[in-house]
């Protein structure tokens, strides 16, 4: 078992997740990884927070599935011992007009970005109640906030993702536990690869601190709401988006 702090952070083999994986080993923690299909920059990942110094255990798990978000916490709590720290980041993005969005696209997005997070904080709790401690950290988005033209499955989930996480804050206070939610802009990862300069260059002229952010910026942000300088802070939505939505 380990001395160290845990951490459990889905959607870790990219972009947001893996930058918060490298902050939380920074910061000294033991790091679960989770991916879905990126298997190699995971194994890469693990190899470079263990060079870190950092214990790691890589977990493969669709966190839209109970049964993969069950195994990957209990393989989890077997390695480490406990959750101290979950942050769910997973998540997928498509754009399409809502008239185009078909029946599987829509349960697959509302599967991936809700329910994994319904999921994971499900499987993580029994041991953070029985402890009467912990911290969970969700990841909504500016659109779960305000609403994206050509996103509504996306923007529809993770204003779930906001509901959620206020309502289970209120639940969890009285055993210790709090519940936050990260809803960033437009950030620097492969999920707005797909963007063209054009569009890139847009948005950042409609941002008012006129550029894109960088996953760092919002792996602090994580940090901060897990840390003793966010432990009075429940059930709140902080919004890292260089004031795009404010
Ligand atoms: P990336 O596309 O860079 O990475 C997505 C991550 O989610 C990957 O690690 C991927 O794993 C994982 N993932 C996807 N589907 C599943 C699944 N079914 N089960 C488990 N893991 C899965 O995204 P970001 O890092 O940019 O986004 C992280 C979070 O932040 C998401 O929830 C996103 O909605 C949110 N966000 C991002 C913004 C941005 O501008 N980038 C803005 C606002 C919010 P693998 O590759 O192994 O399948």
């Amino acid at each position: 078992m380990s001395e160290r702090k845990t951490v459990l952070i889905t959607g870790a083999s990219r972009g947001i997740g893996a930058e918060t994986a490298r902050l939380f080993a920074e910061k000294g923690y033991t790091v679960g990884l989770n991916y879905c299909r990126s298997q190699e920059r995971a194994e890469a990942l693990a190899e470079e927070l263990r060079a870190m110094g950092a214990p790691v255990g890589l977990y493969r798990a669709d966190v839209s599935d109970r049964g993969q978000v069950d195994r990957m916490t209990a393989d989890f709590l077997g390695d480490f011992g406990r959750i101290d720290v979950l942050v769910c980041s997973a998540g997928i993005a498509r754009q399409e007009l809502f008239t185009d969005v078909t029946e599987s696209a829509w349960r697959e997005m509302l599967g991936v970005n809700l329910d994994g997070v319904f999921h994971c904080c499900q499987a993580a709790l029994p041991d953070m109640i029985r402890r009467k401690s912990g911290r969970i950290v969700t990841l909504s988005s500016m659109w779960g906030q305000v609403g994206a033209s050509c996103e509504v499955a996306y923007s529809a989930a993770k204003a779930g993702v906001i509901g959620l996480t206020k309502a289970l804050a209120k639940e969890l206070g009285p055993s210790g536990i709090t519940v936050n939610c990260v809803a960033p802009g437009v950030i620097e990862t492969e999920m707005n690869g797909q963007l063209s300069q054009e569009t890139r260059e847009a948005l950042a002229e409609e941002t008012p601190l006129e550029r894109l952010g960088t996953p760092r910026e919002v792996a602090e942000t994580i940090w901060f709401l897990t840390s003793g300088a966010g432990s009075f802070f429940t059930g709140q939505v902080l919004a890292p988006n260089g004031g795009f939505i404010i």
